[in-house]
C-alpha cells in the first residue's frame, strides 16, 4: 500500500518531486562541477525564486547550510560575541539554546509557553534574541507579531528566528528579522540534507565585524566565506547540488498553486483538525491551550489512554502520523501540514481518526 507520510520531517514529498529527480538524472544535473557555469545558474535561479517567492528583501543574503541544526550554530558563531536570549517552547528552543551554551556564550532563556511570557524583558546585555517560530516537538508557535514586536522593541539587538518547519507558510517580514533559518525535508516537501539561511545586511555586518577582531572563531561557514562564494553563485564546499536544484524547481511549482492558496489551504485543514479534536475531547486533547499558540503546520494532539494503538490503526491504512516528542512519546500524535499534503489527506486522515 502507498503510505501518505504526516510525519514532521522528513514528510511527504511534494508531488513533483519524482519527476524533477528523473529530469535531473536525465539532464546531467547530479554529475555537474560545482564550479561550472551550469551550477552557477541552478544556484542563482534557486536563491532568486526563494526571494520572490516568500518576499526576501533584495539587500538580504541567502546561504546553503547543510541543515536546520547548522543554522542554529552559524547564527550564533558567527554573530553574537558574549550573550543570547532563548525564547523556548520545547526541544528545539532547547537545542538553540544549548548550541549557544555549547558555543560558551554567556545565555538566559524564558519559558514561553503563555503568550504573555513573551513580554518578558530580554537583558540589555544580550545581543541576539532567538525564537523558535514553529517548535515541531510540542506544537506551539511564537505567532509572527510576536516576533515583529520584539524587533520593534529591541532595535539595537539581532533577532534570530528557526522556521525549519513552518517555511514557507510562515507570513514574516524579514526586513525585522537578522537570521531565518531552515531546511528542506518539512514545509518544502523535499528530501533531506540541505540548510538554507537567510541573513539581513546588518547580521552580515556584526558578522564581519567581530570575525575582523577575532571574536569568532569559524571558518568553513563563517558568513564571510559564505558571502565571498555566494557572490559568485558558489559554495565553498561541494553542495547537495541535487537538493539546490530541486528546491528550485519546488518552489516554481508551489509560485504556480500560489502562497497566497498554500496559506489558506493550511489554515482550512489546521482548524478542521483542531475542531476535530475539540469535538472529540473524550479521545483527544490539546495540549497548547491558546489557540493562538498553536501551531498551523504541525500539530500535536494528546490520545487518551495513549497513542501507540492509534499510530499503529492508522499505519495499517497507510497513513503514517508522528509519535509525540521525548517524554510524550507515547502520549501524543504529531501530524505535519505542509504544502505537499492534499485535502484529500486530511479528509483520509480525518476518516480513518473518526473510526
Ligand atoms: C527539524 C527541526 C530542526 C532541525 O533541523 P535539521 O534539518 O533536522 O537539522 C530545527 N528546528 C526545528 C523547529 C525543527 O523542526
Amino acid at each position: 500500500m502507498k503510505k501518505t507520510f504526516f510525519t514532521v520531517g522528513p514528510s511527504k514529498l511534494y508531488s513533483t518531486v519524482p519527476a524533477h529527480i528523473r529530469r535531473a538524472l536525465e539532464d546531467d544535473i547530479l554529475s555537474l562541477s560545482h564550479r561550472s557555469q551550469a551550477f552557477q545558474e541552478i544556484f542563482k535561479n534557486t536563491v532568486a525564486s526563494l526571494k520572490t517567492f516568500c518576499n526576501i528583501p533584495d539587500g538580504h543574503h541567502v546561504f546553503f547550510l547543510t541543515s536546520g541544526s547548522e543554522g542554529m550554530e552559524r547564527v550564533i558563531q558567527n554573530c553574537v560575541s558574549e550573550e543570547s536570549f532563548h525564547f523556548v517552547q520545547g526541544a528545539f528552543g532547547e537545542k538553540f539554546h544549548r548550541t549557544a551554551v555549547g558555543l560558551k556564550k554567556k545565555t538566559a532563556l524564558q519559558s514561553a509557553k503563555n503568550k504573555n511570557d513573551f513580554d518578558t524583558p530580554v537583558p540589555q546585555t544580550a545581543e541576539a534574541v532567538c525564537f523558535t517560530q514553529n517548535e515541531t516537538s510540542t506544537g506551539y508557535q511564537a505567532p509572527p507579531e510576536v516576533i515583529a514586536s520584539a524587533a520593534k522593541r529591541y532595535p539595537e539587538k539581532l533577532v534570530f528566528v528557526d522556521v525549519v518547519s513552518s517555511l514557507p507558510y510562515v507570513d514574516l517580514d524579514y526586513r525585522a528579522i537578522d537570521c531565518a533559518f531552515f531546511s528542506i525535508q518539512k514545509g518544502f516537501g523535499l528530501p533531506a540534507g540541505l540548510g538554507v539561511i537567510v541573513v539581513s545586511p546588518r547580521a552580515l555586518e556584526r558578522a564581519l565585524a567581530l570575525e575582523k577582531k577575532g571574536l569568532n572563531v569559524s571558518w568553513y561557514h563563517s558568513f564571510g566565506q559564505l558571502l565571498k562564494y555566494a557572490e559568485r553563485n558558489q559554495t565553498n564546499e561541494t553542495p547537495n547540488i541535487m537538493a539546490i536544484y530541486l528546491l528550485g524547481k519546488i518552489i516554481e511549482d508551489m509560485k504556480a498553486v500560489g502562497l497566497a492558496a498554500i496559506r489558506k489551504a493550511t489554515d482550512d485543514r489546521a482548524r478542521r483538525l483542531y475542531r476535530f479534536f475539540e469535538e472529540n475531547s473524550d479521545r483527544f486533547s490539546l495540549p497548547v491551550v491558546d489557540p493562538v499558540l498553536r501551531s498551523r503546520t504541525t500539530l500535536v494532539a494528546g490520545v487518551t489512554g495513549g497513542s501507540a494503538p492509534l499510530i499503529t490503526k492508522l499505519k495499517e491504512q497507510g497513513l503514517v502520523v508522528g509519535a509525540g516528542y521525548g517524554t510524550e512519546k507515547e502520549n501524543q500524535i504529531r501530524v505535519a501540514n505542509f504544502p505537499a499534503h492534499t485535502d484529500d489527506d486530511f479528509e483520509r486522515l480525518s476518516v480513518a481518526l473518526q473510526n
